[in-house]
């Protein structure tokens, strides 16, 4: 069977990834340093402990899998954070990866998918993104993200390194059979917040601005199920084993929610009030990030199917009340 290097596989959407890998007949290797990631999110093929800063561990591990392709979605994803310590996200997300990068080509692997983010194209007027849409991040998370997918052009260009490039909007959701789902320490975002609210783990759900130039002043957002996300990069892989040139897919629905949307949705998947406070806005986030593309669908042929706030925030909702990892 042929191996797919996950880098990041212990994490929330990487673990999610293994499984599916594993579905579709790969060895899914998960390399993690598990510094936001979980061991026992690890269930589906090799765990091979090691950090994308040491350039020697990442040589070893693919010396010994030999995989025929990375899929990358190692790195620090939170906006607050990142505007907090702008070098931790340049460092560990840029540094990082181009060590990942420079270890793939030096190993010859020819498929490299890499997780980017719609943070990448910053606050714009415009209502809806596509993959054309001017980048211009307005955070050092959305930033460092941009400044890996200049390394792959500049790597593809050079060495013929072939990328697929996923902009993901918010991805949401779990594993519907509850093998694996999210979960972070400390958490930052909405969905796991508002269900800690929900169930007491926490006295309220923060809004972090009210006064958004949006119908309701908070934030808009695409919401799209990790399930449907990974079922994307099955097909980005397919794309590359196909020999097809690199590309760059937005993966969104096209919907967007904002905040207080999210929460009255909650309270009919839940059938319990969430405890809010307002407050002011959080630094480096943008009123709306909608995709506006049909790309991934017309191209890839993805065919989001669980990405709805229904199913989203139900599948949460379980992993939230059985699943947790302990440590
Ligand atoms: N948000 C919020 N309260 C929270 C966490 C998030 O109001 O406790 C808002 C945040 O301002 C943003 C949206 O929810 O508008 C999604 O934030 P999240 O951190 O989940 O993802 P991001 O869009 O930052 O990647």
């Amino acid at each position: 069977m042929d191996c797919v290097l996950v880098a990041g596989g212990a994490g929330y959407i990487g673990s999610h990834a293994c499984k599916a890998l594993s579905k579709a007949g790969y060895i899914p290797v998960c390399y993690d340093n598990l510094s936001t990631g979980w061991e026992e999110a690890v269930k589906f093929g090799p765990f091979e402990r090691g950090d994308l800063l040491d350039r020697a561990r990442i040589d070893e591990v693919l010396a010994k899998h030999k995989p025929i392709a990375i899929m990358h979605f190692a790195a620090l994803s939170q906006v607050g954070e990142s505007m907090d310590d702008p070098g931790l996200y340049w460092r560990t997300n840029v540094m990082g990866s181009l060590n990942l990068i420079e270890a793939a080509v030096e190993a010859d692997i020819k498929n490299f998918i890499f997780s980017s983010t719609c943070a990448t194209y910053g606050d714009q007027d415009n209502v809806v993104l596509d993959e054309n849409s001017v980048q211009q991040p307005i955070n050092a998370y959305g930033a460092s993200k941009r400044a890996v997918e200049n390394i792959l052009y500049d790597f593809e260009r050079r060495y013929g390194l072939r990328h697929v490039i996923f902009r993901y909007f918010n991805v949401a959701g779990a594993d519907p059979e509850g093998e694996v789902g999210e979960y972070h320490q400390p958490e930052t975002h909405l969905i796991p917040l508002m269900l800690d609210a929900i169930d007491g783990k926490r006295d309220a759900l923060t809004i972090f601005g009210t006064d958004y130039d949006t119908p309701d002043g908070t934030c808009i957002r695409d919401y799209v199920h990790v399930c449907d996300l990974v079922d994307a990069h099955l097909l980005g892989l397919n794309w590359l084993k196909d020999g097809k040139q690199s590309e760059v897919f937005n993966l969104g629905t096209g919907a967007g929610f904002s905040v207080r949307a999210v929460v009255d949705h909650s309270k009919d998947v839940t059938n319990k009030a969430v405890p809010i406070i307002e407050r002011t806005r959080r630094a480096g986030d943008c009123t709306q990030l909608v995709s506006g593309s049909t790309k991934a669908e017309s191209e890839l042929g993805w065919t989001p199917v669980r990405s709805n706030l229904k199913a989203m925030i139900g599948d949460a909702w379980r992993w939230h009340q059985t699943g947790h990892y302990s440590k």
